[in-house]
């Protein structure tokens, strides 16, 4: 018995070592500019539609944004007014980081443009902004705190997001301070706000941080809950990165487009099965 255990564990380890060697999926290439536009649009359009089919809409509350690919100084916004819900490829707006509409039809986003501009401007490396007033992100920073690493899903954020007050602060350079390195920020008494490196990371984090406050919000309401040790939350938040968040969104995507096939619009890429 005495030799069965280590035998046993390394087992264990080629297992895993066997498990973590198998290809994963990859995020496409694209033949042309156009083609990797037209596949940005598609996912944004796909983003507002799960952020409406899971009730992140508040009136005309709530913008996604997306870099173009070519011209690093302009950005896909959604216009004021259209429902997530109803959002296409084609009804996104071109807008510069001077905040003047390039191209599209439709109200530019008052709220939204600042806020936006702000941060591609001052964070080169970020592709994608997704801010709503989903009910329960902007629940949990009506209590001025930290999300405590309590789930794998809330140890994403540990260390990697802060909080930031937009009504006494406003939406600008103060907010991008604020953001510093983080993955997301809780605008307090306000709602939540995401980052990435990719439309999909944005959008999966925003859709796991606002069930990330749910969780909090229904563990809280137990009793008192116990967090991760802090070593294992550093380790889980450092091991997502900007794949995982891309990877992440790409079940949601495929049934949304299967779904709603129209918010591809007049130039739809066959994306529906990327791997
Ligand atoms: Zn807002």
């Amino acid at each position: 018995m005495s030799t069965a255990i280590p035998a046993a564990q390394a087992n264990i380890e080629q297992r895993f070592r066997k498990a973590a060697s198998y290809p994963r999926p990859q995020p496409p290439a694209f033949a042309s500019v156009e083609e990797e536009r037209q596949h940005r649009k598609q996912k944004l359009a796909a983003a507002f539609r799960i952020f409406g089919k899971l009730g992140y809409d508040e009136g005309v509350m709530g913008h996604i944004s997306a870099r173009d690919p070519e011209n690093p100084n302009h950005f896909w916004m959604n216009p004021l007014g259209l429902s997530f819900s109803l959002i296409t490829a084609d009804d996104l707006l071109l807008i510069n980081l001077d905040g003047e509409l390039v191209l599209g039809e439709g109200f530019p986003h008052p709220g939204g443009i600042p806020l936006h501009s702000a941060i591609l401007s001052l964070r080169p490396d970020i592709i994608s902004v997704a801010h709503t007033h989903a009910l329960y992100g902007r629940t949990w920073t009506t209590t001025g705190r930290l999300i405590p690493p309590s789930t794998a899903e809330s140890a994403v954020f540990f260390e990697r997001h802060a909080i930031y007050d937009s009504h006494a602060n406003g939406e600008g350079d103060n907010l991008v301070r604020a953001l510093g390195n983080n993955r997301a920020l809780l605008m307090k008494n306000h709602g939540l706000l995401t980052v990435g490196q990719s439309v999909d990371e944005t959008a999966y984090l925003f859709i796991s941080l606002e069930k990330v406050c749910q969780s909090q919000i229904a563990a809280e309401s137990i009793g008192s809950t116990e967090t991760m040790d802090e070593h294992q939350a550093r380790r889980s938040s450092e091991r997502f990165q900007a794949y995982s968040g891309w990877l992440n969104f790409q079940p949601a995507y495929q049934s949304i487009i299967k779904e709603q096939p129209d918010l591809a619009g007049r130039n739809a890429l066959d994306i529906r099965n990327p791997f």
